[in-house]
């Protein structure tokens, strides 16, 4: 593994953004070098290999929009993931002890569905097998990149594994090592935070009633819920729960035995589906806002949760990250097509200026949700029932909503 001393593209992290980017690159130009570096070890190569945990591909869930899918489909990787995807039909939001509420059907869009939710362990599980096939990609993990050196051209990266340290040159180091990154703060690039003083607490609950393929996002003056459809029909009596509450609140709850959990929880969502008879496994997530000043630099990008963390209450943190990687992947074809090195700082630039509006309206968009509600004041309070009912009139605004929730926001970006 140490015998590579040199690539086009080094990516580093093989998160959710990190595997996902590979995905995309390898599809684009198959006479592309890219190497991607992990700080835990690669599954086995098969995929009913168990589960691997890491940051990305831990117990949790993730709401897929249909633009995703779409540039799954184009990668190759959307039949192995749709294996234990759950069709949205309808996502029911409502606002707990208020008026007003909405509803946003596939059908009203002509859509075969909203979007679908994957288990992250089984799309690590499908990303990582891919990425191991694609003989233009490859693998050093589990090692850690050390330190980030931009060259006139290009840049190096020291990495460190078990057994030596050794450096990697490359024309483009894609920076995909998560929220805190390392490697960001090291060369200097500063974050705007806002702390919501809240965790997210994850579980799978089970009830008694089948889902239906609906999603509920469930605002509460605690803070917002959402529950996704799991199981391979509609049928299913098992959601995936996102559950966000002030900090003190999230470690009492989080305490609980399970009665006690799953009667606080029917307290809080209510019998939509009917009682909730169990929970698996809970984690929690603090939750903070954090965008990156700067996202690119000459050979450098800095992608995924390392450039903006969001709030999970719309589900869009990966589908957004997604959108940058298709982004940065079509200018990186057009700089190739050109003869141009892949790190030039104008494609660069361009990638980022196409991604600005999407970024910017995603963020806002997350942001403002959770802002609104997560308080029972009463300005907020009467702000957002207004709210409800203004999108319930008005369908151009409904049907923006459901765009951007689906993922379609961005333009179509062609891979290949
Ligand atoms: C509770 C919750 C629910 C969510 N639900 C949704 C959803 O439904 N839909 C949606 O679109 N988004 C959702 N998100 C957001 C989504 O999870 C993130 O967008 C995604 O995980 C970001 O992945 P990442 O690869 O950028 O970062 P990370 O997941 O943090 O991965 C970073 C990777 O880099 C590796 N690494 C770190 N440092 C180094 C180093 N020096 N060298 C080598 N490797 C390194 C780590 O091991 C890790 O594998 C949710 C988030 C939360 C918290």
């Amino acid at each position: 593994m140490a015998n590579i001393t040199n690539t086009q593209i080094a990516i580093i992290g093989g998160g959710m953004v990190g595997a996902a980017l590979a995905t995309l690159l390898a599809c684009a130009r198959t006479t592309w070098k890219v190497t991607l570096i992990e700080a835990f070890p690669f599954p086995a190569k098969d995929t009913d290999a168990e589960p691997i945990y890491q940051p990305s591909f831990d117990a949790r869930s993730t709401a897929i929009a249909a633009g995703s899918v779409q540039l799954f489909e184009q990668a190759g990787v959307w039949q192995q993931l749709k294996q234990h995807a759950t069709a949205i039909n309808q996502v029911h939001v409502s606002d707990k002890g208020h008026i007003g509420g909405t509803v946003i059907d596939k059908n009203d869009l002509g859509e075969k569905a909203l979007g679908y939710v994957i288990p992250n362990a089984w799309i690590g599980n499908v990303l990582l097998n891919h990425i191991q096939q694609q003989s233009n990609i490859d693998i050093i993990a589990p090692a850690q990149v050390k330190r980030l050196q931009p060259k006139q051209t290009g840049a190096a990266l020291l990495i460190e594994n078990e057994d030596e340290n050794f450096t990697l040159d490359c024309e483009l180091a894609v920076i995909a090592d998560g929220a805190q990154s390392p490697l960001r703060k090291q060369l200097g690039i500063d974050v705007e935070v806002h702390n919501y003083q809240q965790t997210a607490i994850i579980a799978n609950v089970a009830f008694d009633q089948p889902h239906n393929g609906i999603a509920y996002e469930r605002f509460t003056d605690q803070g917002p819920m959402a529950l996704l459809p799991l199981g391979e029909s509609e049928q299913g009596c098992e959601s995936a729960l996102v559950w966000t509450q002030p900090q003190d609140q999230a470690e009492r709850i989080l305490a609980l035995d399970e009665a006690g959990f799953l009667a606080e929880l029917q307290q809080r969502f209510g019998f939509r589906l009917g009682n909730f008879t169990k929970v698996g496994k809970r984690d929690s997530y603090p939750l903070e806002l954090l965008v990156a000043k700067e996202q690119v630099r000459s050979s450098i990008a800095v992608m995924g949760n390392a450039a903006h963390f969001l709030h999970p209450v719309a589900g869009q943190g990966f589908n957004l990250a997604l959108r940058d990687c298709a982004a940065l992947v079509a200018e990186l074809a057009a700089a190739f097509d050109q003869d141009l090195p892949l790190g030039n700082l104008d494609s660069l630039l361009r990638y980022q200026q196409t991604q600005e509006n999407d970024q910017l309206a995603t963020i806002r968009g997350s942001d403002t949700l959770t802002k609104l509600f997560s308080t029972d004041q009463l300005p907020q309070a009467a702000l957002r029932a207004l709210g409800f009912i203004g999108l319930e009139a008005l369908p151009v605004s409904k049907q923006w909503l459901s765009m951007q929730s689906m993922g379609q926001a961005g333009r179509r970006v062609n891979l290949q």
